[in-house]
């Protein structure tokens, strides 16, 4: 497919007249054609009554023809083929495996919500019957669930492929049945263009209203001012905790406040318990090295934070760990402007009173981030704000406790994280278990011997947590229940059996499980 520099506005492929930008391969630090156009507020004011006028009828698409489009789109992405992963490796510096494995986790995760959309749970279809010889009498009461309406969705730039233009915002919001407008991220804009252009095909293929999913390209102006579009109901965004906070300041002052869905900063620590260090301390070591440097530690749940008692355990973890570090290559990070807040990071870091650099991974050229790991104890930490700002990429940070106490300190001091990991075998029983109330509270999402990176797309998934992790802790950008964003409950009272929605008509017409009456019936085999 030509790459034209293109925005997709419903069926059209527009040429932005509002300026031009161009991607950068990070690689070599130089520019990328084709130029991009991008929108005029003319631009963003077509996308916009497209998918106002797209709503109605989108959201109520049966939902097997709903199931269809989100298919459609994965296999219109699969069927882009070797260009998609060329074009994304240029404009990420990522390789050619993750991107590979990226592709495949963002189809998986379209069927994933096709899936959730045939099943129809997330309707939460519910009747109460009348009971009119009750006193008093009771009417006939019944709920459904409704798309929230259009949502603007940003794409991130860690992820070009799963967390972007048909990413799982994207995937969530269209399986709800809300009309998508995508703002690209500057850092792959051709492989926005890819992927924009086959979900406007899917659209086409389906035979959706043309608004149903539109693309803009442009700067901050364009990404607020779509923020402050009225027609806009929601905003899914992934990226800096600077640029969510701005973006919810906007929905918060427009004249109908609407909800942001940001995930923003999180540090993810590793509680490195005794059992655990004695029985596996030098695996662990590895393993968490590995985590660490993967994708130049450009992950939301990178393990930027390690907390172990002291002891000869702990010492020959910390020999381990900066040996592992000091083995790891310098890679290349996703744009220069990452690349060099990165190392003003670690400058800060180094700078710090009571920090100790343990290791440094091989020396960087260019974009290339160099992986760091460092030392402070406990004291040092609880009373130093600045460790605990997100540096992203390969930077993390030892923490020496002398108590179990301690550990519970440090915890219940962490701001909201998207995961809490516990190295622990059955001796750690008791410490593991007086920590978990904490966490729960902490975080979104707990986990035991393993690390961080790397998030299942799957129905228990939560890849969210307390503030500042995400901007609303009651929600998970990733897994099936990431629907549930966009979604609003609606109460039909004594409205007539004919103009009931099918979800709640009489006999269960679209075969979904429901609650009548307050008991569960499940879905007809
Ligand atoms: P970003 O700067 O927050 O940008 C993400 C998207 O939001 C871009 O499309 C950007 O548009 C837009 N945006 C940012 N600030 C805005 C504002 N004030 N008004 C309107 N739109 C705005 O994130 P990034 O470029 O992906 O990476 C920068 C930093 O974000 C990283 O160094 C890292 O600290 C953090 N990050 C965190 C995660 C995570 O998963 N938590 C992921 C990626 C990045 P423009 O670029 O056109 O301004």
């Amino acid at each position: 497919m030509h790459i034209a520099g293109e925005m997709v506005i419903g069926q059209s492929a527009v040429m932005g007249r509002e300026g031009q930008m161009k991607a950068i391969d990070p690689s070599r630090n130089v520019e990328i054609d084709p130029p991009f156009g991008m929108a005029s507020a003319a631009d963003l004011e077509k996308a916009c009554s497209l998918a106002a006028a797209a709503f109605d009828t989108y959201r109520e698409t049966g939902l097997e023809q709903r199931a269809q489009f989100l298919e459609k789109i994965a296999d219109n992405i699969v069927a882009i083929g070797p260009q998609l992963i060329e074009r994304a490796m240029q404009e990420s510096g990522l390789p050619q495996a993750r991107l590979e494995g990226e592709r495949g986790r963002t189809v998986n995760q379209l069927r994933l919500f096709a899936k959730v959309v045939r099943d129809g749970v997330f309707l939460n279809a519910t009747v109460d019957s009348a009971l009119p010889e009750r006193t008093p009498p009771r009417s006939d009461i019944r709920m459904r669930k409704i798309a929230i309406g259009p949502v603007a969705v940003f794409g991130a730039s860690n992820f070009p492929l799963a967390f972007s233009v048909a990413g799982g915002d994207t995937a969530s919001a269209l399986a709800a049945g809300c009309p998508v407008i995508v703002k690209a991220h500057p850092a792959h804009l051709g492989t926005s263009e890819l992927v924009g252009k086959a979900v406007q095909k899917a659209v086409a293929d389906c035979g959706l209203p043309e608004g149903v999913f539109s693309m803009l390209i442009g700067g901050i102006e364009t990404g607020s001012n779509l923020v402050a579009h009225p027609v806009i109901k929601a905003v899914g965004f992934t990226g800096s905790r600077f640029g969510g906070l701005a973006l919810m300041r906007i929905a918060a002052a427009r004249k109908e406040p609407i909800p942001v869905y940001a995930e923003m900063s999180s540090i993810n620590p590793v509680f490195l318990l005794p059992g655990a260090l004695k029985e596996k301390g030098a695996q662990v070591a590895q393993g968490f090295a590995d985590s660490l440097t993967m994708g130049a530690g450009q992950f939301c749940t990178n393990p930027g934070l390690l907390i172990g008692l002291e002891s000869a355990e702990l010492d020959a973890f910390t020999t381990a760990a900066a040996a592992a570090v000091q083995a790891k290559p310098s890679t290349t990070m996703l744009t220069p402007g990452i690349h060099k807040a990165y190392e003003s990071g670690v400058e800060k870091l180094s700078a710090l009173e009571g920090v100790t650099l343990l290791a440094q991974g091989a020396p960087a050229a260019g974009c290339q981030a160099r992986p760091h790991l460092y030392s402070v104890d406990v004291d040092t930490f609880l009373s130093t704000a600045a460790l605990e700002a997100e540096n992203f990429g390969p930077s993390s940070v030892l923490i020496r406790a002398k108590t179990a106490e301690d550990l519970k300190r440090f915890a219940e001091h962490l701001e909201g994280q998207l995961t809490a990991t516990v190295q622990a075998t059955a001796d750690d029983r008791d410490i593991a278990g007086s920590l978990l109330p904490t966490l729960e509270r902490k975080v979104g999402r707990i986990l035991f011997n393993g690390f961080p990176t790397g998030v299942e797309v799957s129905h228990a998934m939560v890849h969210g947590g307390p503030f500042p992790s995400t901007s609303d802790s009651r929600t998970t950008s990733v897994g099936a229940t990431a629907i549930d964003r966009f979604l609003r409950p609606v109460s039909y009272q004594d409205v007539p059996s004919y103009l009931l929605p099918q979800a709640i008509a009489d006999n269960n017409p679209l075969n979904v499980p429901r609650i009548v009456n307050g008991e569960l019936q499940a879905k007809k085999a």
